[in-house]
């Protein structure tokens, strides 16, 4: 049926064949590879421009010769997740918001993300078949927000899903369900038929962060995706890292936000980078970060400008970095 074939796109991408070409590319760099296995979505592998070797997707997934630099003055939990973990699975770092680690796997690994570090494979919830996150969202009623992040929480399956969702509404607290995911413009074949069927249905408020880091990545079929989720009720946001080499101008950011708006997803946050090792190389320093995020004000509505922003571990919210 063709309702698998996001499960087949999944498996090629995680047993490293979502790309016949990355691993053949000048700047593939096999010691980079062994720090954080390379996953790429066979739809990423056909977004990116080959002939171009500074294409912003492409530095986005290919391992590099820099990942192989580890800077002392970098961390491996940048944002103190580890700390903020309360019980498996479940970081109530925030007010009224909880985020459950849904799942260990992604449809893509970003060169640049602080979960190359992270040992998810013992703390993420659905090994412990959800129950001991649920219980603690059923016994604080001040928590409203469920945040499903991961990894990528649509690598699950629509059952899976659906099983913490029903256990979800019978929370008479939480209002809102709200994903972090990167699939539905990575891997846009998973926003089929069957999750639109329990998704449509859900009778909590739903809200998709997706992360688009560059409006190269938004194909035809990614607008696909993003148009069945709207049909479904989600309220679409977009969040960024603003990177090196990807998307470091007030030019690139600005084409993205128009880009998102096209799609009716509203630009939330752009996040400075977390400083994490073997990553160095995407770090736009503050000041200069700060000059782009000033240009990048004049050339936008306010309602396209997103919040730069900083997570700083202890703190109650993420900083923000411009008024
Ligand atoms: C970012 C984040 C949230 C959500 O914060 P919002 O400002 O509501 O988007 C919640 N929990 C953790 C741990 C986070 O990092
Ligand atoms: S968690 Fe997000 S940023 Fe990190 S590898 Fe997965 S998709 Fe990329």
């Amino acid at each position: 049926m063709a309702s698998n074939s996001w499960q087949q796109s999944l498996k090629t991408a995680l047993s490293g064949k979502g790309s016949e070409r990355l691993d053949k590319h000048p700047q593939y760099n096999p010691d980079a590879a062994r720090l954080f296995a390379p996953v790429i979505s066979p739809q990423m592998d056909q977004q990116i421009d080959w002939t171009d070797d500074n294409d912003p997707l492409l530095r986005q997934f290919i391992p590099a010769k820099d990942e192989l630099i580890d800077a002392t003055s970098l961390s491996h939990d940048p944002v103190g997740d580890v700390a903020a973990t309360q019980a498996t699975g479940v970081i109530h770092k925030y007010h009224g918001r909880v985020l459950l680690i849904a799942s260990g796997s992604c449809a893509v690994n970003c060169r640049y993300c602080f979960r190359r570090h992270f040992a998810y494979g013992q703390q993420y919830a659905p090994r412990h078949n959800w129950q001991a996150a649920i219980n603690y969202l059923a016994g604080d009623n001040s928590i409203h927000e469920v945040i499903l992040s991961g990894g990528d929480p649509l690598t699950l399956q629509d059952d899976t899903l659906q099983g913490l969702t029903t256990q979800l509404e019978d929370i008479h607290h939480i209002k809102t369900l709200r994903f972090h995911s990167r699939i539905p413009v990575v891997m846009p074949e998973r926003i089929d038929q069957s999750w639109q069927q329990w998704t449509r249905k859900l009778s909590l408020n739903k809200v998709m962060v997706l992360h688009i880091n560059h409006a190269g990545e938004l194909s035809p079929a990614a607008g696909h995706a993003i148009a069945q989720l709207r049909q479904a009720g989600f309220t679409l946001l977009n969040q960024s890292v603003l990177l090196k080499g990807v998307n470091d101008s007030a030019q690139a950011l600005a084409e993205l936000s128009h880009a998102l708006f096209r799609h009716r997803i509203m630009p939330y946050y752009l996040h400075q980078f977390d400083r994490v090792s073997n990553a160095g190389h995407f770090e736009v320093p503050q000041n200069q970060a700060h000059d782009i995020y000033q240009q990048l004000r004049q050339l936008l509505p306010g309602y396209l400008l997103p919040k730069w922003v900083q997570e700083i571990p202890g703190e109650l919210a993420k900083t923000p970095l411009s008024g």
